[in-house]
């Protein structure tokens, strides 16, 4: 399996949730945003705006980078997707498994931590309320800065 691509299964899973969660929503799944989604959601890569902009043109010459910023802020607002990364350098994560990111503070890279590789509990329920999912970011200097 491609370690920056997601697996065909988690891929149609997540789909699905985002076809399901347009239609709770009253929202047409429009070609666009379908498209917009599955960019982030088939990548292991975190990508930006831009990078998802570059793609999604690809396949869709006329969509604009507008479109693109305004389509991820409004899936992320329906809790289909993340902001990670720093305030100058955003990007985006389709996984929503509980799972840490590691942050280049020099390339502003974005890393996943699954546990076992890092533990922590995973609670669905706090005193101060109910937890969508865990979001854990360790920052530090990535190898390929290091060196
Ligand atoms: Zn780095
Ligand atoms: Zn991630």
């Amino acid at each position: 399996m491609d370690k920056m691509v997601t697996s065909r299964e988690e891929l149609t899973r997540r789909l699905a949730a985002f076809e399901e969660k347009c239609r709770r929503r009253g929202l047409r799944v429009t070609n666009q945003r379908r498209e917009i989604f599955k960019t982030v959601a088939s990548s292991r890569q975190h990508p930006s705006a831009e990078a998802v902009f570059l793609a999604v043109r690809q396949k869709m010459p006329r969509v604009s980078l507008d479109t693109v910023y305004r389509t991820l802020a409004s899936l992320e607002k329906m809790d289909l997707l993340i902001r990670v990364g720093t305030p100058e350098k955003e990007r985006f994560d389709g996984d929503l498994r509980p799972h840490a990111h590691f942050i280049c503070t020099n390339c502003a890279e974005v890393y996943d931590i699954f546990p076992p590789e890092v533990s922590y509990e995973n609670p669905t329920t706090l005193a101060c309320g109910k937890v969508k999912y865990v979001h854990v970011q360790f920052k530090g200097i990535c190898k390929r800065c290091q060196s």
